[in-house]
C-alpha cells in the first residue's frame, strides 16, 4: 500500500495499525498512523500517557475535563494526543475569558 494516500491516523491494510509505537507498521512503515519524522513521531509518542491512570498523574487539570476514564484507555495513543491538546487549548481559553472579566 502506498503510503503516501494515507492521511495521518488513517489505518493501513495491516491489522492494529494504529497501535504500532514502539516500531513502524509492518504494512505501511508509519509510526501511530503518522506520516511526519520518524524521530519527532517517537518523542510525541513518548510524551502521550499510555494509561488513564498515568494521564492523570501527569496532567493533574484533566479533572476538569468531562470525560469518562475508559474512552482514554480505549483511544489510541495519537487520538489521545489530540485530545490532550485540544483539552489544554479549550482550558486555557476559558481561563483567559475568565480574566479578562471584571470580578
Ligand atoms: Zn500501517
Amino acid at each position: 500500500m502506498n503510503k503516501e494516500i494515507l492521511k495521518d491516523g488513517e489505518p493501513c491494510d495491516h491489522p492494529g495499525c494504529l497501535n504500532h509505537i514502539s516500531h513502524p507498521c509492518e504494512g505501511c512503515g508509519r509510526i501511530g498512523g503518522l506520516s511526519m519524522n520518524l524521530e519527532i513521531t517517537e518523542k510525541l509518542i513518548e510524551s502521550v500517557p499510555q494509561t488513564y491512570g498515568e494521564a492523570i498523574l501527569q496532567y493533574p487539570w484533566l479533572k476538569y475535563i468531562k470525560f469518562e476514564s475508559h474512552e482514554y484507555d480505549n483511544r489510541t495513543t495519537i487520538e489521545n494526543a489530540i485530545f490532550l491538546l485540544k483539552s489544554a487549548d479549550a482550558l486555557a481559553c476559558l481561563y483567559g475569558s475568565l480574566l479578562e472579566q471584571d470580578i
